[in-house]
């Protein structure tokens, strides 16, 4: 297991809390990773293309981390199946959705591909990603920044989007 990486899950469609619950005993039995630390749950207010918005189902988040022999890439297909298993169907950016695996940060890692960028790029002002994030590693640092002080300015600027 030669990487630590930081994975998001996010729902707000169907049973999200039990989703997530299921999500998290699958990625403790898959034989490529080791769970080392998860968030409680948390309810959020959804970020939709218009912004934040408290009229649309609430989001349950979830961060966890966990150590794994697999790169990047190959960690994103086992997320993206995982979203596909629990019904994930791709819409409109940033819609509504049984469950978002994103992956936020990797020991080591950094790249910028079309469909993979690492850590993630707008990871650093999201709230309902740095929260959780702390509960599962109180010491975690994005881009050598504490995450503690990431959370303490999105919040100060109302979790800009972008
Ligand atoms: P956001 O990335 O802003 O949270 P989203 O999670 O709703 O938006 P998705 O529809 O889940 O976006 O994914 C869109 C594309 O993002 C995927 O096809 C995937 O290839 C790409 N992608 C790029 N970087 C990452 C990453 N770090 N984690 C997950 N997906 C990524
Ligand atoms: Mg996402
Ligand atoms: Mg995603």
């Amino acid at each position: 297991m030669r990487s630590r990486a930081v994975i998001a899950l996010g729902a707000n469609q169907g049973e999200a809390v039990e989703t997530l619950r299921r999500v998290v005993s699958e990625l403790r039995t898959d034989p490529h990773m080791v769970l080392r630390g998860s968030s409680p749950v948390v309810q959020t207010v959804a970020l939709t293309l218009h912004g934040y918005d408290p009229s649309a189902p609430r989001y349950t988040n979830q961060v966890v981390v966990i150590d794994t022999d697999l790169d990047a890439p190959a960690l994103l297909r086992s997320l993206q199946r995982l979203e596909a298993a629990h019904g994930r169907v791709r819409r409109e950016r940033w819609g509504d959705r049984t469950l978002d695996l994103d992956l936020i940060d990797m020991t080591g890692v950094r790249m910028r591909t079309p469909w993979l960028t690492v850590p993630h790029p707008r990871a650093a002002s999201r709230p309902f990603v740095l929260g959780p994030w702390l509960r599962a590693d109180p010491r975690a640092r994005l881009d050598g920044v504490p995450v503690s002080a990431l959370l303490a300015r999105a919040q100060a600027t109302g979790g800009a989007i972008g």
